[in-house]
């Protein structure tokens, strides 16, 4: 239940080393709202001085977080969830204004956010060490687990409450303190949100700290630094593939979690339920605009549905409201802003160049883009190579199941996948032979859980994030052995 409390202000200033307070770099990010440019906010950024002094505060308080114990971590996480509760309006209103979301997105965000809090609150009683045999006489071999210590977090605009709250609420349940980096689009959503909201929880200062700050100046630094022993990463791969350079190959050594891109191909076999396969195909395309790395990214269609599919899908695109993303019943919002509408126009011009077959070609009006849908796309074309993180999609015509597996593996990324059939076995055999992190069965690609391995391979990422995995991430094994009676050395 919604209780009325004030709402959160001074969202200008960041929690950096236990102290709300101002960036020193001496300039400023606007923050604006996608859909009509109102100013939301005007942040003083961050300098690498804040980062070094936010990542030594969280050094020097993990200690005492990580000591506290699990009941007393579980509690505040426990809070955060009741927080979400008190706050479900203001987080929502937040995530619509600074992000551009529907309604219906915005509420999905905060519920994905709100899940992992409560999941995260089970972590410190589920984490545990080993022991395992020794072959050595009077040996026993301990395997310790324990925190990380310090966690930088970098996150993007789309998602931004959700995605930053995958790597913080798990990373501070399980004892690490945490410094986040958010998205330049999205900082308060991305990280200033969940640091009051963390803070009214009841967790101490300098445990989560939040550097606002362009990843071109101060991201490398954050990389680099020498406390933070993982990095994690969500993003684009080119950003990923230079995070993961920096911290394989720097002065620092360190893991790094990498969720990048995505491509998800959603393939329809012959014998498809037809119209629960296009209502499918539209939702998972079109949620949030199709800015998600799990959205439908290509749609193989076999042969036999191909037509039939194709004309209802653009009877069912040619339905979706645009418009302002407050509005009840608006299903496509704006896009995040103008550098990445102009990206997809120029997606649209090349589609067009490399002859895919115009099925559906909305308007354009400020950051609103309404839905492109091309017929008779090709693997070879960019609509089909690449990832589009917008409201247009292709169609591709399979000849046989054979050809439909082989165009779904037809990519760098595996991050999600889709198969539609009426014989499950059929779709699960199909499923294990496609190349990807994560495969739904007569379901969209865009499914996450708090309790469910989320995570790419190939050119997706590293790494695997919530429940379990989440323990193995943010957690570090040490294996510690006892010599119980004195050991006969060979000299
Ligand atoms: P992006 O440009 O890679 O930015 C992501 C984050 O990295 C932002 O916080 C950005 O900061 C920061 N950054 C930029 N350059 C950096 C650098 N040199 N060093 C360190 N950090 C740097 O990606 P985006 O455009 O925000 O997000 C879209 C991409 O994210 C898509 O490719 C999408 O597929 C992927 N994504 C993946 C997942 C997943 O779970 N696999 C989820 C969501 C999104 P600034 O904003 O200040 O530049
Ligand atoms: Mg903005």
């Amino acid at each position: 239940m919604t209780e009325t409390c004030p709402h959160y202000s001074d969202l200008h200033l960041q929690p950096i080393a236990g102290q709300w307070r101002t960036g020193a770099a001496g300039k400023s990010l606007r923050v604006t709202n996608p859909y009509n440019d109102a100013l939301l906010l005007e942040i003083p950024q961050a300098n690498r001085d804040d980062l070094d002094a936010a990542y030594r505060e969280a050094g020097r308080v993990q200690p005492h977080w990580a000591a506290l114990g699990p009941a007393a971590r579980a509690a505040v996480l426990h809070e955060v969830v009741a927080v979400f509760d008190r706050r479900r309006d203001e987080i929502i209103d937040w995530i619509i204004r600074e992000s551009g979301s529907t309604r219906l997105k915005a509420q999905l965000e905060w519920g994905a956010a709100r899940a992992i809090a409560l999941e995260s609150a089970s972590f410190p009683a589920r984490v545990h060490g080993r022991i395992v045999e020794s072959n050595v006489p009077g040996k026993e071999s301990r395997v310790y687990r324990s925190a990380l210590g310090v966690v930088g977090v970098i996150s993007p605009w789309n998602f931004p409450l959700h995605l930053t709250q995958r790597s913080i609420a798990p990373a501070l349940a399980l004892g690490n303190a945490v410094v986040v980096k958010p998205a330049s689009d999205t900082p308060v959503c991305g990280g200033l949100l969940l640091a009051r909201i963390f803070e009214e929880a009841g967790l101490p200062a300098g445990v989560l700290s939040v550097v606002v700050g362009a990843g071109s100046e101060i991201g490398d630094a954050f990389v680099e630094h020498e406390l933070p022993s993982l990095i994690t990463f969500t993003g684009s791969t080119p950003v990923g593939r230079g995070i993961g350079r920096i911290a394989s190959g720097g002065e620092h050594l360190k893991h790094v979690a990498l969720e990048l891109g995505g491509n998800s191909p959603f393939v329809v076999l012959d014998d498809a339920d037809l119209e629960q396969a296009v209502n499918a195909a539209v939702f998972g395309k079109f949620l949030h605009q199709g800015q998600i790395c799990m959205a439908v990214n290509r749609i193989i269609v076999d042969n036999s549905l191909y037509d039939a599919f194709a004309e209802r899908f653009v009877e069912r695109v040619k339905g979706l409201a645009v418009g302002d993303p407050n509005a009840q019943d608006t299903v496509i919002g704006p896009v995040i802003n103008s550098r990445q509408l102009q990206g997809l126009q120029e997606k649209i011009a090349l589609a067009r160049h490399e002859g895919a077959e115009p099925l559906y070609e909305g308007g354009v009006d400020g950051n609103l883009l309404a839905p492109h849908v091309y017929g008779e796309v090709t693997i070879d074309m960019d609509l089909a190579c690449n990832e589009i993180f917008g409201p247009l999609v292709g169609l591709i015509r399979a000849r046989d199941q054979a050809h439909a597996l082989e165009l779904a593996n037809a990519s760098e990324f595996g991050l999600s996948s889709a198969v539609f059939s009426a014989n499950l076995e059929r779709a699960v055999r199909f499923a294990r032979q496609v190349r990807a992190g994560m495969t739904h069965i007569n379901d969209i690609p865009v499914n996450d859980e708090a309790n469910a391995p989320f995570g790419g391979e190939k050119n997706s990422g590293l790494g695997r994030f919530n429940g379990d995995w989440a323990i193995d991430e943010f957690t570090r094994d040490h294996w510690v052995s006892v010599q119980h009676s004195p050991r006969q050395y060979p000299f």
